[in-house]
């Protein structure tokens, strides 16, 4: 390493210390950091500002990958020090990231640790959930952890988790963030866990009469399903310990029907994570007690610890507030892995006034509902996976399950079909017709709907695959 690595380095990690405000225990009932989080808009450009200043050195003295792309822009540390700044360096996406990743496999180069510092540091490994590609993979290192551990801290905190609190973890405890992200931030917090991976849903209801957790953290589709395996089961989970369903993995908050069915199964608050690996450590998105009310739905973003800006989705360009665009997420939290202007790419539209629950941190409106890669497009009509599903459960007794089959028909149409469960699969004229209804009003697109008896349909066991695309490519 040479001398000005280690400058670099050991000023962005005096510069991360600096600001990492009311590390052990919470400010207030409210926030956990209220100097963090109720400070004014140009308190936290400062705070942005400061970190930046110190990270693009870091980043220009310690990562092959972001050297390069410096050398190649023409470009010096020195020009992006500030948020005005950031428009100059263009967002870096996944399709870059990845040809990194097999060019100086099987890290990559974006990281800005030596092998003399993972050794020191230690670190833990945790990969990009894409579907396609070469895995992109992401160390935390030791420190980095802490951070998570803290920022996550901050956002439980705000969804009303305390002390007192016991929460049931589910998930395969893969090398995925999401709920690797919780068990840091609740033991930072002193809040007991039950870890509910490597179980049935029998057994999961089983940890819940007997353990009586208060929270519990899954996907939105998990949550669905487990509810009514506990009814099949004789038991009623809207009267179970649970009060909080904390979700993330997939979009929830901002698909009203969906927040609504898990509310009602649950006779639960329903709260939100939202966010990537590459952004990481911190969840991005995050609910408060204001997210769910009478103006609409919207999500946190933790700006002293993220820059947080929407570009346009064909020319990647900036956009201005309140303009509806492609998140991109530039991380001020981390060692190993402080991303500049990422590309996460959900569609949202940020509004800075400051929230009901004091927060001046910019929140997204209607929260996150699909990513850009989800997008469904047919015969030039874009649609999201979760405004279907918005549709599909629009229609009273529509089961949970349900599924998006793109097909070509012979004459060399593309068509979708909606396949859905419902109790009167015998007579289903008058259900289709229904689904067939919503999807025409809410996505504007013609579909053809298939009424199967209930419990036809796979059962979604983590993440819901929901999109089957067998359309047949032009000729
Ligand atoms: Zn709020």
């Amino acid at each position: 390493m040479t001398p000005r690595a280690d400058e670099t380095r050991a000023r962005w990690l005096a510069t991360l210390a600096e600001f990492r405000r009311d590390f052990a225990t919470p400010t207030n009932a409210r926030h956990w950091s209220a100097s963090l989080e109720t400070c004014s808009r140009d308190e936290l450009v400062a705070i942005q500002n400061a970190k930046l200043a110190a990270l693009t050195p870091f980043l220009y003295e310690n990562s092959g990958f972001y050297r390069r792309r410096f050398e190649r822009l023409g470009l010096l540390p020195s020009d992006i020090r500030t948020v005005e700044d950031l428009p100059k360096w263009p967002v870096v996406d996944k399709v870059e990231m990845m040809a990194d990743a097999v060019e100086h496999p099987p890290y990559g180069t974006y990281t800005t640790m030596t092998d003399a510092v993972w050794a020191d540091r230690g670190w833990m490994m945790f990969s990009s959930s894409g579907s396609t590609g070469v895995p992109r993979v992401f160390r935390y290192s030791q420190l980095d952890r802490e951070h998570w551990a803290w920022a996550n801290a901050r956002a439980l905190h705000s969804m009303g988790v305390r002390r007192g609190d016991t929460v049931l973890a589910i998930a395969g405890f893969g090398p995925h963030v999401f709920v690797w992200g919780v068990t840091a931030a609740l033991a930072h917090m002193g809040i007991p866990m039950l870890p509910g991976g490597g179980m049935d849903a029998r057994a999961r209801a089983n940890v819940i009469a007997r353990f009586a957790p208060t929270v519990i953290v899954c996907t939105p589709s998990y949550a669905l399903y487990l509810g009514r395996a506990m009814q099949g089961l004789g038991l009623d989970p809207a009267t179970s310990s649970v009060r909080t369903v904390l979700v993330g993995g997939e979009p929830a908050l901002g698909i009203d029907a969906t927040r609504e069915r898990l509310q009602a199964l649950w006779g639960a608050r329903v709260v939100e994570f939202y966010g990537c690996t590459e952004a990481s450590p911190h969840c991005g998105g995050y609910s408060c007690p204001e997210s769910v009310s009478a103006g609409g739905v919207s999500s946190h973003l933790m700006e002293d610890v993220q820059v947080w800006e929407l570009v346009d989705p064909d020319t990647r360009q900036a956009l201005p507030l309140g303009q509806r665009g492609l998140t991109v997420c530039t991380c001020l939290n981390s060692e190993s892995s402080p991303q500049l202007r990422f590309l996460v790419g959900d569609y949202t539209t940020l509004e800075a006034t400051p929230c009901g629950c004091g927060r001046t941190h910019m929140r997204a409106l209607g929260a996150f509902t699909g990513r850009a890669d989800d997008l469904i497009v047919l015969r030039g009509i874009k649609m999201f996976p979760a405004e279907v599903e918005q549709a599909v459960r629009a229609v009273p007794a529509v089961g949970d399950e349900f599924e998006i089959v793109l097909s070509t028909r012979d004459d060399g149409l593309d068509v979708m079909t909606v396949r859905v469960e419902h109790p009167a699969h015998a007579a289903p004229a008058d259900v289709a017709a229904q689904i067939a209804g919503e999807l025409r009003s809410r996505c504007e697109v013609r579909a053809d709907v298939q009424v199967l008896a209930p419990n036809t349909l796979p059962k979604t066991e983590f993440k819901a695959r929901r999109v089957r695309d067998e359309r047949k490519p032009l000729r």
